[in-house]
């Protein structure tokens, strides 16, 4: 098996999967560790992350994760996943995966009614702004010198990282129809 896998235990798991087959990358659900092991890259998905979480625990899914990202497997968490992500949270729960040297809070834009859409700039096509969906967001706080930000609202605020082969962004390409996000990941894991 090959291909890049979703993390499919909660959370809009298909959109992603959707949007790399529409670009003729073979995507597939992930629902058992051991599926891990013989991917080329593995997304973590947008959901609720305390309940990705405890789903990860009860299937046993953090040690084939963590294993892979020590072996280099590129990874690409988006919100939740972005959470997961993390080597620190500004809150107890959950217990992230620490993959990225990223210090990150939870539901920090407010409550699910202050989900809110902006523009982002974005490092690998500065031209063109991408569109960004935010639902119940978590924001990045601080950053270490091996994370290079990838992209930006207006004021400056960082709302997508990249630590070599693992990326993560506080909002949800998979929820748009612009799929030059899922492009660079594509470009990051096979060229
Ligand atoms: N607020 C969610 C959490 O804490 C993340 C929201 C999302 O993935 N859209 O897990």
């Amino acid at each position: 098996m090959s291909g890049i896998g979703v993390l499919a235990l909660q959370g809009d798991f298909v959109e992603h999967i959707k949007t790399f087959s529409s670009l003729g990358v073979s995507a597939q659900e992930i629902r058992k560790a051991n599926q891990i092991s013989d991917l080329d890259a593995l997304v973590i998905p947008g959901g609720e992350s305390t309940t990705i979480s405890y789903l990860m625990d009860l299937y046993n899914f953090r040690s084939a994760i963590k294993d892979a990202a020590s072996s280099d497997l590129p990874i690409w968490g988006t919100c939740a996943g972005l959470i997961l992500m993390a080597n620190n949270l500004k809150e107890d729960i959950p217990i992230p995966l620490s993959l990225m040297n990223i210090n990150v809070s939870r539901n920090a834009y407010g409550r699910q009614i202050d989900s809110f859409k902006d523009s982002i700039n974005f490092s690998f096509d500065r031209e063109n702004p991408f569109p960004g969906v935010f639902i119940r967001a978590p924001k990045i706080l601080d950053i270490d010198e091996n994370v290079d930000v990838i992209c930006t609202l207006n004021d400056g605020e960082i709302v997508g990282v990249k630590q070599g082969n693992k990326l993560g962004t506080s909002f949800h390409p998979e929820l748009t129809t612009d799929n030059r996000f899922h492009k660079y990941f594509i470009d990051l894991v096979y060229s």
